[in-house]
């Protein structure tokens, strides 16, 4: 997605070897307007899936899946990373490394949410080795829901997310498709077609 591309240009900038920081419009200061565009071309993506909900991971999964559960008319459900008092029993859990900070965190979503009826879109802001994924697809199997696809605003094509996941035979949809930091800047695999 061009858009999204030239916003990375501007305004990301690239930590260390392999983590890109993209507070000014998605992991902090959020721009509704491209979240809105994001969250539009998931949907037109996804349109014809039956998806019934949209799943993510807190906290910023969050802005791009309610923008795609407007357009596609289905609720957004996300799992928390952090114990809650008032979500303490009733739960599908599931452990996810969390690449950036170097931790193990347990995601959960409470299991009145998900079912064995719903038929689900997964939603993440980055793609790097797919731990996030696998938590919310293992979390999906809990509940014996069925996965309709996945959904990255910016993958890291160079790690090997996108690789396992499609392995498992998962269709992905990643708006930002990054080849490599070469010198700090970023590089974006060439699309056939654009
Ligand atoms: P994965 O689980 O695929 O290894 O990593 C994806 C998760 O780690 C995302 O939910 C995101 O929060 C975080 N992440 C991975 N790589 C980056 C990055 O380069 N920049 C930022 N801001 N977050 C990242």
């Amino acid at each position: 997605m061009k858009l999204l591309e030239e916003r990375i240009l501007k305004d990301g900038t690239v930590l260390g070897k392999d983590v890109l920081k993209v507070d000014n419009f998605l992991n902090h200061q959020i721009d509704p307007v491209l979240m809105q565009e994001l969250g539009n071309a998931f949907a037109d993506y996804f349109a014809d899936r039956n998806i019934t909900k949209i799943l993510t991971v807190e906290t910023s999964g969050i802005a791009p899946a309610v923008f795609a559960g407007l357009a596609l008319g289905v609720p957004v459900v996300f799992a928390r990373k952090h114990k809650s008092l008032t979500l303490t029993d009733n739960l599908y859990c599931a452990s996810v490394y969390s690449f950036t900070k170097n931790t193990t965190n347990e995601i959960a979503i409470s299991k009145n949410f998900l079912s064995s009826e719903d038929h689900v879109l997964l939603i993440d802001d980055f793609l790097a080795n797919g731990q996030a994924a696998t938590g919310l697809i293992d979390i999906c199997q809990q509940a014996e829901a069925s996965i309709a696809g996945i959904g990255i605003v910016i993958e890291k094509s160079f790690q090997r997310g996108r690789q396992e996941l499609e392995a498992q035979g998962f269709d992905i949809l990643s708006l930002a498709r990054i080849r490599a930091f070469e010198n700090g800047i970023v590089q974006f695999v060439e699309e056939e077609g654009s």
